[in-house]
């Protein structure tokens, strides 16, 4: 008899299922390929890469590289096998991908703490401690399940996602704080734009490539509400300037100027160092997207530390319903892991999948969950999914920004390699201060 269920054997819960194995819990992985098809897996393996075979940088002046070293400082099963299939790939850490999933899949398979079952969860049975990692590509029978174990306001299904800027790298001699008409905090950042500004950014925006949908993505419907720029701008010139850059209300008062559009961004985190662009989810091409945000007065030499994308993605609203463990508020025998946790990427779904391991072993042995300082990579993810003042929350990657402070003088953080290179110092000792005290 199981201790422990997985749902999902992708990144998270190939990770998640090792480390309870670790611990010596008894655990039923299940996975509903080859029966079910997700649409973007290919094979019926554990720890399919779906996309890109590049898990990004591993240097720890890199935020997602300091995650891959925090990870394997805590002991993830995954890890090994990524560094085992790693292929020449510049800076960055690409894997020969078939090699990495049969690595993995034969690993599970081996684990006799493991028990595979090739079936389709479309119930959860909260009786059961249990880990829900099936990702954002969960079924559809189990993702109306999880709505109803959450509520009907916990899951989310979005198409477009906006960009977020580092606050520190917005031109504060352009951008003003204000709110429209003045109305309580200035809160927000507004970005003016005179009548030839908005041209020009009118012309890159309508003259740039789309990223070409995926099969089992077209189709797809927009909500209304939530429309990408770029299908804003197809319906005309104006368009934008009566939505979400209407620029009533947002007089500069340095210049008095009347301006002719206005890009707004809104605080994302609760340092108050990340910001996204209010109404400006796109599917465009990368390099596109920075050539257009660079165009917007204020934002010359903006630092994008996500793009906005667009494809179907489940999430729920962890801010509302999950603790820093990865532990449900709602119910205390079931947690959540990977990229069904709003956390975006490879290696944050492999390290959210880590933590969830080992917190379901640590309840189910009855001792202290471990959650995670914010100075460390995994900490800062944890806490930012489930802060609960987000305005609205949306899936995030790793990223400088939502570190806690350093405690340094304004020329050490003004110089970004120093900083970067202190903050990584500083979470990795925090990590290993982690595994002496609490782990061993
Ligand atoms: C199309 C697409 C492309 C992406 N490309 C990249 C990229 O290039 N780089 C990057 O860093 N991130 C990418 N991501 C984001 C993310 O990193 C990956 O989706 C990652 O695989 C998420 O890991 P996961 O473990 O949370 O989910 P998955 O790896 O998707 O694993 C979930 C598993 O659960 C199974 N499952 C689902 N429902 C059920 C059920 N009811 N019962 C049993 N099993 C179930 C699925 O078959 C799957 O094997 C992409 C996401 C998508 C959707």
């Amino acid at each position: 008899m199981a201790e422990a269920i997985v749902i999902g054997g992708g990144l998270a819960g190939s990770e998640a299922a090792l480390q309870l194995a670790k611990y010596g819990i008894k655990t039923d992985l299940y996975e509903m390929r080859p029966n079910k098809e997700t649409g973007a897996h290919k094979t019926d393996k554990f720890a399919e890469l779906v996309c890109s075979n590049s898990l990004g940088s591993y240097e720890t002046t890199n935020a997602s590289g300091l995650l891959k070293h925090e990870i394997e400082i805590l002991g993830s099963e995954l890890m090994p096998e990524i560094t085992e299939s790693k292929v020449p790939a510049g800076g960055a850490l690409a894997v020969d991908r078939e090699l990495f999933s049969k690595k993995i899949t034969q690993k599970i398979e081996e684990n006799p703490y493991i028990n595979i079952i090739r079936e389709e969860i479309t119930q959860i049975n909260p009786n059961i401690p249990c880990i829900i990692a099936s990702g954002p590509l969960t079924s559809e029978e189990l993702s109306k399940n999880i709505k109803d174990f959450l509520g009907e306001e916990y899951l989310y299904f979005f198409d477009a996602i906006a960009p977020i800027i580092e606050k520190d790298s917005v031109n504060f001699d352009k951008a003003f704080y204000m709110n429209r008409y003045n109305k309580g905090d200035a809160d927000y950042i507004n970005c003016p734009m005179n009548k030839e500004e908005y041209e020009n950014f009118y012309k890159i925006l309508v003259n740039s490539p789309r990223i070409e949908l995926k099969s089992f993505e077209k189709g797809a419907k927009f909500f209304e509400s939530c429309l990408p720029i770029e299908v804003l701008a197809s319906r005309g010139a104006d368009t934008l300037r009566f939505g979400p850059l209407k620029p009533v209300g947002l007089q500069d008062s340095r210049t008095g100027i009347e301006n002719y559009a206005v890009v707004q961004l809104r605080q994302d985190n609760k340092a108050a160092s990340l910001y996204n662009i209010v109404g400006f989810q796109t599917n465009l091409k990368w390099s596109y997207q920075k050539e257009l945000i660079h165009a917007i007065p204020g934002l010359e030499n903006a630092n994008i530390v996500r793009y906005g994308v667009m494809h179907r993605n489940t999430f729920i609203n962890s801010p509302k319903c999950l603790n820093p463990s990865m532990q449900s508020r709602i119910n205390s025998n079931v947690f959540f892991a990977g990229q069904i946790t709003g956390t975006e990427g490879y290696t944050e779904s492999i390290a959210t999948g880590l933590l969830a391991g080992i917190n379901l072993a640590r309840y189910i042995k009855n001792k202290p969950l471990l959650i995670l300082p914010q100075e460390t990579m995994l900490g800062a993810l944890t806490n930012y999914i489930t802060f609960e003042g987000h305005s609205s929350f949306q899936p995030i990657n790793s990223n400088w920004g939502i570190l806690s402070e350093l405690n340094a003088d304004k020329k050490i953080k003004k110089n970004k390699k120093l900083r970067n290179e202190l903050l990584a110092k500083r979470a990795l000792s925090s990590i290993n201060n982690v595994l002496n005290d609490t782990l061993l």
